[in-house]
């Protein structure tokens, strides 16, 4: 049998690579990943579609993105020497700051040299006889491999609406989601925006500085805060690295990885002066005001408090009182949608080259040479930018053709939601992965948090597996029931499935509504994953090595695990 790093003849006379582990996706999760796999002398290939590593930040250029989790926990915990070397300059970190602070990190751990780039994957099968999965790329190539781990992001599959006329439109076409790697001129332009979420909320206020004029087209508000974002000093950046080991911990074991302090009590046992100056403590802070107290995510009446303070503030800052007015018409509780940060979002609509067009009530009909039409107007433009959103979640996973045991098609196995067991792994997909998957925080926490608890949890299975000389783990249908219930119904006890979010696939046409992620806290939800580890990874099936010739792979990584005892 060849040997694992080697290449070896397929059928069709091309040659294939083998391998212990391919990791689709140079993200966060992908880097990491890879980084793991070699500590546990796997071999491992990373195969990532961008020209670059990075993932969503790659892709994500448009002008204002920063991320809305701070940068000091925005980042990788498992090397101290790395907290300690690198810098950040702003509290939350611009999107330039984030991309090079991931290309840093391969460079480092000298990853690049197994990241395959610009090569996408289009499928894999399980050969149930091999043991084995065979990845399938887009340029006709496969790569044999005994684990599969998928790094490919929550966020990475854009989506435009299909608008008749689109292609015969004269100006610039862009997306949010794959914004061009050059800075694009507004200076002097007509500008038009479709979407009001974090990206269209973040890139419209830099625009309107340079354009001639911009036109946003709105058709749900969104609740946005002020980011407040500011230059770290010296002294707080010496005082995190002084005690980042204390502050990863907390972050671990913390609800969303972040480390806001927790809401203590309801807000119906405050006092409205008492609750006014919380709310204004946080919206001066910039810190997400649905945490203020227990109660805002799970109470309507709770949440409508906290929305009106958001309203009112929407209203002092927009002098037009029409404008305010189609600002502050969101028909869902706040926070049960992705609550935005942004800088100046608001003020913007105080400008004169700044439109609001509500196409919830004119809807956009059509797209000429010359713009965009609406059931009302039409709207002259030289660029027009979807800031349209993502098929979160899934929508990377489906976009291949994942095909596990017995035939059975992951696209079918999830026509009517994703269903998985802890968000680890799906019954009859042995020995795949995802990272950060449906059924876990993932998206309703700090990712970078979510990202090395799951690297971590796969790389000791591995381990584990090596150790013990098992050849294939496949969770159960049994254990993977019982946790989507548990996903569903804790998200029920919330509001977050009363609101056509992402999160429930309801920005899709046609994508099953389910609320996709656990709502449990990652610090709960990491207890769970550790006590599944204890129970003997209760819900998950093994077979044995033993009734496979062992192949050069498995001898290898053998004698690296010798190696490393000595
Ligand atoms: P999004 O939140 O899904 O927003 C998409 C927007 O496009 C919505 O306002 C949506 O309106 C609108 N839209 C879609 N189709 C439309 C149509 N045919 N006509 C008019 N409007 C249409 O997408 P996003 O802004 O890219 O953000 C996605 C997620 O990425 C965020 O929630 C966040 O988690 C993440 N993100 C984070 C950051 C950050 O950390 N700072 C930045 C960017 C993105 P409806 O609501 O009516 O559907």
């Amino acid at each position: 049998m060849a040997s694992s790093t080697a290449t070896r003849d397929a059928p069709d006379g091309d040659s294939a690579l083998v391998k212990d582990l391919v990791i689709v996706g140079a993200g966060p999760a992908g880097l990491y990943q890879l980084y793991k796999a070699r500590e546990i002398g796997l071999d491992a290939v990373v195969v990532e579609r961008g020209g670059g590593v990075g993932g969503t930040w790659y892709w994500n250029r448009y002008p204002g993105l920063v991320v809305d989790a701070p940068s000091f926990d925005y980042s990788y915990s498992f090397s101290p020497e790395l907290e300690q070397e690198w810098e950040w300059s702003t509290w939350y970190p611009s999107q330039p700051e984030v991309l090079s602070y991931l290309e840093h990190v391969a460079e480092r751990f000298d990853l690049l040299k197994d990241i395959r780039l610009n090569t996408a994957v289009v499928g894999a099968q399980w050969q149930a006889d091999e043991g084995r999965w065979v990845v399938e790329l887009a340029d006709g190539g496969t790569i044999s491999t005994r684990f599969c781990v998928m790094a490919t992001g929550c966020l990475s599959e854009p989506r435009a609406p299909e608008i008749d006329g689109v292609d015969t439109f004269a100006g610039r076409v862009l997306h949010t989601g794959t914004w061009p790697h050059e800075a694009v001129d507004f200076a002097g332009k007509r500008v038009g925006i479709v979407g009001t979420g974090s990206s269209g909320v973040q890139t419209l206020p830099v625009v309107a500085q340079t354009a001639a004029s911009v036109t946003l087209f709105q058709r749900t508000p969104g609740f946005s805060v002020p980011a407040r974002n500011r230059p770290l000093t010296e002294e707080e950046t010496a005082e995190v690295k002084a005690t980042y080991r204390a502050r990863r911990e907390q972050t671990r074991h913390s609800p969303g990885g972040l480390l806001f302090p927790p809401a203590e009590k309801s807000v119906f046992e405050a006092t409205p002066e008492e609750r006014q100056a919380r709310f204004e403590r946080y919206w001066e802070l910039g810190w997400p005001v649905t945490l203020t107290y227990t109660d805002v995510s799970t109470d309507k009446a709770a949440n409508d408090i906290v929305a009106d303070f958001v309203r009112g503030k929407i209203r002092e800052i927009v002098q037009d009182p029409e404008r305010a007015d189609l600002l502050t018409r969101q028909d869902y509780p706040i926070g049960t949608k992705r609550i935005i940060l942004d800088t100046n979002y608001y003020d913007t609509f105080n400008r004169d080259n700044v439109d609001l067009v509500d196409v919830r009530t004119t809807p956009i009909v059509s797209i000429d040479a010359d713009g965009v039409n609406t059931t009302d107007a039409h709207y002259d433009l030289d660029i027009l930018i979807f800031a349209t959103g993502f098929d979160a979640i899934t929508g990377a996973l489906l976009a291949m053709d994942i095909v596990g045991e017995q035939g059975v098609r992951l696209r079918d196995e999830w026509a009517a939601g994703p269903r998985t067991y802890l968000g680890l792994s799906v019954a009859h997909f042995p020995n795949l992965f995802l990272a950060t998957g449906p059924g876990s925080p993932s998206v309703i926490s700090n990712v970078f948090v979510s990202i090395e608890q799951h690297i971590e949890w796969f790389s000791d299975l591995f381990a584990h597996m090596r150790d013990h000389n098992l050849a294939t783990v496949v969770a159960t249908v049994d254990a993977q029931d019982d946790w989507v219930s548990k996903v569903n119904a804790v998200a029920a006890r919330t509001l977050y499935p009363t609101a056509a979010s992402w999160y429930m696939g309801a920005n899709v046409p046609g994508k099953p509504r389910v609320f996709m992620p656990f709502l449990g806290g990652v610090g709960n939800y990491r207890k769970i994953c550790d006590e599944v580890v204890t129970d003997g990874y209760r819900g998950f099936v093994f077979e044995p090595l033993d009734a496979q010739v062992p192949d050069e792979a498995t001898a290898r990584v053998a004698d690296a695990t010798t190696a490393a005892a000595r």
